[in-house]
């Protein structure tokens, strides 16, 4: 299979690398075109990345960006073949994601949505939790691909199930980051050791990939990347644009909004930053 993979950063790079490692034939292409060094076969544009490919791999970053690499002056859908499965695995809005495939439709072009959970370190050693929407048929195709980059791949249903279920997932961490950030201020205004209490919390129900993977980044107070806070609060967004009142999604938002100018940049566990200045430490 011949796949063509666009966006190479934090997520894409490793993924695309274990891609090469499993032996698929892979042509990248990323905008900042630096990045593509140390891949073998690199292309100019999106469209030259997906001339005579069976699929093209996407991770970029926002809604705009996936537009813009489909359908842009020089986006894959002037170079990808009749018949090309495009595989999204950016985290955008599911509304969008259902009108690009319309619109990929009307090129003989197929489209699934597979968004990911699981970080950088998920991407890095192939064990994404990957949520996929699209036909059965796509999914299948696709399959061989996703089973190299993920732990777990699950087709909910069909085109922009995926990222409804990603929103999900969103709101799901933003309780589990605000809920370590604030147990771990209790537990240092108490002047307990933090290390010790996560130790001891780790086997218990407050047990969570945030506790076990994120907790020394707040108890430090610095958070490299991981997952960055701008990313978390733009997934926010499309979650909040359901118009479900969601109280713990919202107050998460508000947070990142007030600290996305300064720490945007840095890993979601920055939210610590905030809750530690309003207990005062
Ligand atoms: P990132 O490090 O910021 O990389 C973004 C990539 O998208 C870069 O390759 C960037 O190219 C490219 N890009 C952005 N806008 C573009 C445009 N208009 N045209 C062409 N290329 C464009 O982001 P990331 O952390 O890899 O995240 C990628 C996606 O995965 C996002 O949707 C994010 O929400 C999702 N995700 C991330 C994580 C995580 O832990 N990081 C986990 C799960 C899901 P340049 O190099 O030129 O800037």
């Amino acid at each position: 299979m011949k796949i063509g993979f666009v966006g190479l950063g934090t997520m894409g790079a490793p993924m695309a690398g274990n891609l090469v490692a499993a032996g698929f034939d892979v042509t990248v292409h990323n905008r900042t075109r630096q990045r593509e060094e140390g891949f073998e076969k690199r292309a100019s544009s999106p469209a030259e990345v997906a001339s005579d490919k069976d699929l093209v791999v996407m991770m970029v970053s926002d809604t705009p960006d996936v537009e813009e690499v489909l359908f842009g002056p020089h986006g894959v859908v002037h170079g990808a073949p009749p018949g090309a499965l495009i595989v999204d695995m950016s985290t955008i809005s599911a509304d969008a994601t259902k009108d690009f495939g319309a619109r990929l439709a009307e090129h003989d072009i197929a489209m699934i949505d597979a968004p990911v959970s699981g970080g950088s370190e998920g991407a890095e050693k192939g064990t994404l939790t990957i949520m996929v929407g699209g036909d059965e048929a796509d999914v299948e195709r696709a399959r061989p691909v996703l089973d190299v980059l993920g732990g777990k791949v699950t087709h909910i249903g069909p085109l922009g199930s995926g990222q409804l279920t990603k929103a999900v997932n969103q709101v799901i961490i933003s309780g589990y980051f605000e809920g370590v950030a604030e147990g771990l201020v209790l537990a240092m205004k108490s002047g307990l050791d933090p290390y010790k209490v996560v130790e001891a919390l780790s086997a218990g129900m407050a047990r969570s990939a945030v506790l076990e993977m994120r907790a020394k980044n707040m108890i430090e107070q610095t958070y490299p990347l991981g997952f960055k806070l701008a990313l978390h609060l733009k997934d926010l967004k499309i979650a909040l644009e359901s118009g479900i009142d969601l109280p713990v999604a919202r107050m998460v938002k508000e947070t990142e909004e007030r600290l996305v100018a300064e720490h945007g940049d840095e890993d979601m566990s920055a939210l610590a930053i905030e809750v530690r200045r309003k207990a005062g430490l």
